[in-house]
């Protein structure tokens, strides 16, 4: 329940129908006519936002604004990603950006160990990776020392899928994080028999939002984030592209 004067913060997910064949279902992420923060809803890049208060989460007092901006996208989308790995002890990220680098304190305080599978020759994202707690840090083309039980491929690249899967036990399950993604190859159906499962997992319910602000709030995740001025919108987007970001970038509207 938020109050007058509570901070705030404004997700994806900005508003749902709750008469959907999803939304009946609790599966709101899902709804048919949903409003995205930034996408179809106004809001972002700028200093004010109207936003429907069933939507906003409550930050947790220890995070700074700054910190806290990562929490609301990559750490939600990377909370729902974790939850559909299951209980997996061994877990791959491919891709280390915002969302794995938050993903990787939580699990490793969940005594999981978590196998980061970075671009080739990504030297930095590994040492990135390693200080972050992780296991293991290599490319993706390398295979890890163990079996992993789950992956979470959060780069848009379709050909990790069977990548992924080759690297992944039998009964393990590929979760694909992604909004895009380029084209899944063919592989042959041995990677995927033995009750390997691959899924996607989209957007966010509010109650994904209330769990994972709950954990943010008793766990200590420490976001890096590189903050940059609203004018320097383009550059933080360039080094996104370039993958010379480590961690998050953050937008800093008011100065
Ligand atoms: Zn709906």
């Amino acid at each position: 329940m938020l109050h007058p004067g509570d901070r705030v913060g404004v997700p994806w997910l900005g508003y749902t129908c709750g008469s959907c064949f999803y939304c009946r279902r609790g599966a709101e992420n899902l709804c048919e006519c949903a409003g995205f923060t930034g996408y179809t809803l106004d809001g972002g890049y700028a200093e004010y936002v109207a936003a429907d208060s069933r939507y906003c989460l409550k930050i947790p007092d220890q995070y700074t604004d700054i910190d806290a901006a990562p929490l609301l996208c990559a750490g939600l989308i990377g909370y729902r990603a974790y939850r559909a790995a299951g209980s997996a002890r061994n877990l791959g990220l491919y891709g280390f950006g915002a969302a794995a680098h938050l993903l990787t304190q939580l699990a490793t305080q969940e005594s999981r160990r978590v196998y980061a599978f970075v671009r080739e020759g990504d030297l930095v994202g590994q040492r990135f990776a390693l200080s972050l707690g992780a296991a293991w840090a290599g490319a993706s083309t390398e295979h890890a020392p163990e079996l992993l039980d789950a992956a979470i491929i959060f780069a848009p690249v379709g050909s990790l899928v069977p990548t992924a899967l080759k690297a992944t036990r039998p009964g393990g399950r590929v979760v694909c994080a992604g909004i895009h993604m380029s084209e899944i190859p063919a592989f042959p159906y041995a990677l995927l028999w033995g009750e390997r499962s691959v899924c996607s997992v989209a957007n966010l319910t509010r109650a994904d939002g209330a769990d994972f602000m709950g954990i943010a709030s008793h766990t200590k995740l420490q976001p890096t984030v590189q903050a940059f001025t609203l004018a320097q919108a383009n550059v933080a987007l360039s080094k996104l592209r370039a993958g010379t970001l480590a961690g998050c970038a953050v937008l800093r509207v008011l100065d």
